[in-house]
């Protein structure tokens, strides 16, 4: 499985950053060995000064497919989990400024965490989904995917045109503002909606 991330995908976000909202999806991957063993604490690796969460609406994808058309998107997923997109940010901002890739910043163990349970997105109402990160019990990140700059199924359809997307590939779908530093000791806790998504304890 492959795991692909949007950047820059919630206006208020890019802003926060720095970064311009950009014309077309911006994405990035990360191997399949950032993905944090379920239940697991996550350790601050220890070349970072600066590891930041990005709470993040993540699709399953769940059929084979190529240039997947936009019309058609909806029938490659049906399931919605919730995870943290963990970045490096000093690392990052260290291989922009030198218009390096990103991956040393966002793929290394641990950091893609994913909710345990996944939501079918029948039972949801996916154009006006709210989730939400909290951070020692306090709410640090709120988003909507109406603030989506790219909605998932044009996510797909771009994606597609470059990869081929096989069952159990996770699409990461960009975080909204309000990203910050973890220190050992923290709590996160996310939620779509009123549902408590996953708990993941910082070391
Ligand atoms: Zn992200």
């Amino acid at each position: 499985m492959k795991i692909i991330c949007i950047g820059r995908n919630y206006y208020e976000h890019a802003k926060e950053l720095g970064n311009e909202t950009p014309k077309e999806p911006v994405f990035f991957m990360k191997p399949d060995t950032a993905i944090s063993p379920k239940g697991h604490p996550f350790f601050i690796p220890e070349f970072s000064k600066n590891v930041q969460y990005e709470v993040e609406l993540v699709i399953r994808i769940n059929r084979l497919g190529k240039y997947i058309e936009e019309k058609f998107a909806h029938k490659y997923y049906e399931q919605i989990g919730l995870g943290i997109d963990f970045t490096a940010r000093d690392i990052q901002q260290e291989v922009k400024e030198k218009g390096l890739p990103w991956e040393k910043a966002k793929g290394f163990d641990g950091s893609a965490v994913i909710s345990k349970k996944y939501l079918d997105k029948k039972e949801l109402e996916l154009a006006d989904l709210n989730f939400s990160l909290k951070k020692n019990g306090e709410m640090v990140q709120s988003g909507n995917t109406q603030q989506m700059l790219f909605k998932i199924d044009q996510i797909i359809a771009y994606i597609s045109q470059f990869y081929t997307l096989k069952i159990g590939d996770l699409i990461y779908t960009g975080t909204p503002a309000g990203v910050g530093q973890v220190n050992p000791g923290d709590v996160l806790e996310g939620f779509i909606e009123e549902q408590k998504m996953f708990e993941v304890k910082v070391r």
